[in-house]
């Protein structure tokens, strides 16, 4: 699921209120775009005084809406984020960014809430597996004129298709080239999981693959020969 203002709001609403007495001031939600994290709790540490002491305030919560994730995921992602903004809006400085008072708390409302909380801001390699599940890739199968094959993920966009299509075929097949020459290049859309493997990109590089015949190869779009 991608999760709502509406529906974090209303998370944090009712995790307040069952673990934390509903102690917690409100708090403005935002959604993250972001590739590299699940959650974020920001705010501003202002001095007050003369003598060093600070006080955390503007605490904004964003929660990732960029990658669809188990819905319980998003639940302990919020939970998560919400154990910072207890910690730091009690102005307490925990020994870490996930350190002893962090650690607690997520034991406690691990085991009071049967919850799956980490210490975690990222994903793990099979939630990243299971969140680009539904994603699209164009793949670009090369048949080289030694046999080989090789495969490239492109960015799912006409335009790149046909940037890549167009590059690599003048790369490795210019006069002289001391490439082996690409005798065909196959395009397929594909969401198998198979090709996440590859970084997605219109770099020049192609994984040469050992085993063509095990290729997940279903679903051709089109084909171009050359
Ligand atoms: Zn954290």
């Amino acid at each position: 699921m991608i999760p709502t203002i509406d529906y974090i709001q209303a998370h944090f609403d009712a995790y307040n209120s069952r673990f934390w007495g509903g102690s917690l001031p409100p708090v403005p939600v935002k959604l993250s775009h972001a590739k590299g994290f699940l959650g974020k709790v920001t705010f501003t540490r202002r001095r007050q005084g003369l003598f060093g002491g600070y006080r955390n305030e503007n605490f904004v919560l964003r929660i990732n809406a960029r990658i669809d994730l188990p819905e319980e995921l998003v639940q302990d992602t919020i939970l998560h984020e919400m154990i910072h903004y207890y910690i730091a809006v009690n102005q307490w400085r925990d020994n870490s960014s996930h350190g002893e008072l962090f650690r607690r708390e997520m034991k406690r409302i691990n085991a009071e809430g049967n919850r799956h909380i980490t210490i975690s801001h990222r994903l793990t390699e099979s939630q990243r597996t299971q969140a680009v599940r539904h994603k699209t890739r164009a793949v670009a199968i090369v048949h080289f004129e030694d046999g080989k094959t090789g495969i490239k993920v492109v960015p799912n966009k006409p335009q790149h298709i046909q940037y890549w299509h167009r590059a690599v075929m003048r790369t490795f097949n210019r006069p002289f080239s001391r490439l082996t020459q690409i005798s065909r290049i196959e395009w397929l859309l594909s969401d198998n999981d198979y090709f996440a493997r590859f970084p997605s990109s219109v770099a020049m590089r192609v994984y040469l693959i050992d085993n063509p015949s095990e290729l997940p190869l279903t679903k051709t779009k089109n084909e171009k020969n050359n």
